[in-house]
């Protein structure tokens, strides 16, 4: 059985792993255009917070480490055609062209960041660090740049602006939403946040769509419908996108570009799935399916994949769009729906909050919560957490709520740990249950 896996990053490598421990016999094969796999796009972040020293140490696995594990590594080898009724996959490597064979493909290509709606985007200054190349190009020309240009409002954006403001940077972040984080948190949950930021110099030009970018001598002039900003470079961190051309159409794909797969990720081709950023996920809580290239899907869809190789044995049970980060000094957190979506969900939804202040001496930070469930049956359909504490690992709690379709009863009286250094009296978690319950029973 020879088992071809293309894309080295999270999904392929977690889909080889799978793959190598469910099918010992199995020759494995682990293709990657870059030269290096496993490197971590958060490496900037932690290059600058000097929690490395060189940003090639930013990586989650070693070319060693999974070679000991016995699969096929071929690094500098892309693939630029594909043969599906041959079983064939055409191969660049160096200047050398050939044909290499499969039985089982997994296609684990992701994405990149790229965008066809702003013309100019590709300009050298204007930065992408998701690939170790794009870091290594982004590290030097940030450095060397006083006036920047942000252009998003996500993750990738919010982390930026936080980052580059902390480095003494001139900072100007355009989003076309009205708050930063839209997709994962209400704006009253961010407000506190995005005025410490602004505190410390970051200027926000909300509802401001970037429409091109030209380059100009000393750096970029950024044009939105309301101006034209210039400064010294900006950092893209726009949604990513998947790029397919090597599957030549013989793989269906949607119209945003991601590849059909179904719910045990096997594509319109026999023998063929594909993970991670280049397919849509269910989202588990309406009967859609959605773009949320996130690393936790890439790492459970390259496992599930391996499952269901010869048989297809589990579906993919779909993402609830989890996510946390830190911006100054506020850790966030999301799981799930928020308020602001209640417009896409066919029931009525209702939400309640909590300010948790620390008790006896345990010395955490105040945590402020908010939950979103269902009026009528009280599921908890989703959470936001915001404090000045690492409350990062309790979002993982309230997902499994949401996932194990628990109702407020259930996670208000949820088991917990209570150690006088070491936690609260009340857990934010129960807390959460506990407010929503009250809530309902006051509108009754
Ligand atoms: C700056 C930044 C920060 C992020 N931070 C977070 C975070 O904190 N948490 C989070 O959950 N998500 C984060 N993300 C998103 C996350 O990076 C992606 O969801 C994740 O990388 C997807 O993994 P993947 O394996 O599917 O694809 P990718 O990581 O995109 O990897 C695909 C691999 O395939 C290779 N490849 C592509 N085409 C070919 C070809 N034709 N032949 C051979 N090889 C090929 C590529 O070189 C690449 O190594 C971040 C993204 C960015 C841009």
């Amino acid at each position: 059985l020879k088992i071809v896996i293309v894309g080295a990053s999270f999904a392929g490598v977690s889909a080889a792993l799978a793959v190598r421990q469910k099918y010992p016999q199995a020759a494995v094969y682990l293709l990657e255009k870059q030269a290096m796999l496993g490197y971590l796009p958060g490496g900037l972040q932690l290059y600058f917070k000097q929690e490395i020293d060189s940003v090639a140490a930013a990586r989650f696995i070693t070319e060693e480490q999974l070679q000991a594990s016995g699969i096929h590594l071929k690094l500098g080898t892309e693939v630029v055609g594909l043969d599906a009724q041959q079983h064939l996959l055409k191969v660049k490597q160096s200047e050398a062209e050939y044909d290499q064979a499969y039985d089982k493909l997994i296609l684990a290509t992701g994405s990149s960041q790229w965008s066809q709606n702003i013309s100019g985007s590709q300009a050298e200054k204007v930065l992408k660090y998701k690939d170790f190349p794009g870091v290594l190009q982004a590290i030097e020309t940030l450095e060397n740049s006083h006036k920047i240009a942000v252009i998003g409002g996500g993750q990738i954006g919010a982390e930026a602006c936080d980052l580059l403001v902390k480095k003494g940077k001139e900072v100007h972040l355009f989003e076309r939403m009205d708050y930063l984080l839209f997709k994962y948190f209400d704006r009253e949950m961010i407000q506190p946040v995005q005025e410490a930021l602004s505190q410390q110099g970051a200027v926000f030009h909300f509802e401001e769509s970037v429409e091109a970018i030209e380059e100009e001598r000393d750096g970029l002039v950024i044009q939105t419908q309301q101006s034209a900003f210039h400064c010294d470079s900006a950092v893209f961190a726009l949604n990513v996108r998947p790029d397919l051309a090597y599957l030549s159409n013989q793989v269906a794909c949607h119209i945003d570009g991601t590849i059909k797969v179904d719910a045990y990720l096997e594509t319109s081709q026999k023998d063929i799935f594909a993970v991670g950023d280049c397919i849509q996920v269910p989202y588990s809580l309406t009967e859609e399916a959605f773009y949320i290239p996130l690393v936790n899907n890439a790492v459970r869809t390259g496992m599930l994949a391996a499952e269901n190789l010869i048989e297809k044995v589990t579906p993919f049970i779909g993402s609830i769009r989890t996510l946390g980060t830190k911006l100054g000094e506020y850790y966030l957190a999301s799981t799930g729906l928020t308020e602001a979506e209640a417009a896409f969900y066919d029931q009525p939804i209702a939400a309640s909050h909590v300010i948790q202040s620390s008790t006896s001496f345990f010395k955490g930070a105040e945590i402020q919560g908010k939950i979103i469930f269902e009026k009528q049956t009280q599921r908890v359909l989703g959470a936001q957490l915001v404090s000045k504490s690492n409350i990062l690992e309790k979002i993982n709690t309230l997902a499994l709520a949401v996932q194990a379709k628990q109702t407020l009863t259930q996670l208000a009286q949820k088991d917990y740990l209570y150690h006088a250094n070491y936690a609260n009296i009340f857990d934010i978690t129960n807390q959460l249950g506990v407010a929503g319950l009250r809530s309902v029973a006051d509108e009754d």
